[in-house]
């Protein structure tokens, strides 16, 4: 399945990203994954990036393409991605059609996570990331056992600076101009499935899996019927073997 998650920033989408990845056993590829990875390694494009991020601006497109472009080629995303962060933009839309296009391949859904303002800005502040495996936490939606420490690997928690107040309203603001339109761009297209993204972390996505049931079961369905590419593949449970 190929799939771009999009919402407000503070929607979750980034543990969302990863609960729903895990279930349809495909990568979850976020921009800020491929971001921190450029700038770790102090990549040209990651030093470029680093510049605009710590301001809450958007990074360029054709830097952003450009790492996208690189991420989507590698082999475990072949079979199918969760795309976080990307596209951003109408324009980044239609590059992300002509790339998949040009493998053979399109976008099967794009799932909206659908948030009001006021609960963006609780979520938003809350929010704690593990310095360690980037796990987003929150203090009140999804907290560690241990306030200040990851549950995974007792990586210390910090609060990134797009998750600051001062940054918000920026953020916010670069939603609206640029983001919801991508949503029309979709819809438009019949593609797009809106869920209710407000409530507990786990009723969430229970609602995002349940949305996406359909468009699996046509993807498989269609590969049940395609070129074989899945021999050995054993029938009936409904989840997909890994390659
Ligand atoms: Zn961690």
């Amino acid at each position: 399945m190929r799939l771009v998650l999009v919402g407000p920033p503070g929607a979750g989408k980034g543990t969302q990203a990863q609960f729903i990845a895990e279930h349809a056993a495909i990568p979850k590829i976020s921009t800020g994954d491929i971001f921190r990875a450029n700038v770790s390694q102090g990549t040209p494009l990651g030093v470029q990036a680093k510049a605009f991020m710590d301001r809450g601006d958007l990074v360029p497109d054709d830097v952003t393409i450009e790492m996208v472009r690189m991420r989507l080629l590698e082999d475990d995303a072949a079979g199918g991605f969760l795309l976080d962060g990307f596209p951003r933009t109408v324009p980044q839309a239609e590059v992300l059609d002509v790339m998949l296009r040009d493998n053979g391949t399109r976008l099967d859904v794009v799932l909206e996570l659908v948030v009001d303002d006021d609960e963006v800005i609780r979520r938003l502040s809350g929010r704690r990331t593990c310095r360690t495996c980037n796990r987003i936490w929150h203090v009140d939606f999804d907290p560690p056992e241990q306030a200040g420490v990851c549950d995974v690997d007792g990586g210390e928690l910090f609060q990134r600076d797009d998750d600051k107040a001062e940054t918000i309203a920026n953020r916010l603001a670069v939603y609206a101009e640029s983001t919801a339109p991508l949503v029309a761009y979709y819809a438009s297209r019949g593609v797009l499935i809106g869920i209710d993204a407000t409530g507990p972390v786990d009723d969430v996505t229970e609602r995002a899996i349940d949305a996406l049931r359909p468009a699996r079961s046509a993807e498989q369905a269609g590969r049940a019927s395609g070129s074989g590419d899945r021999a050995g593949d054993d029938a009936g449970d409904g989840e997909p073997a890994r390659p």
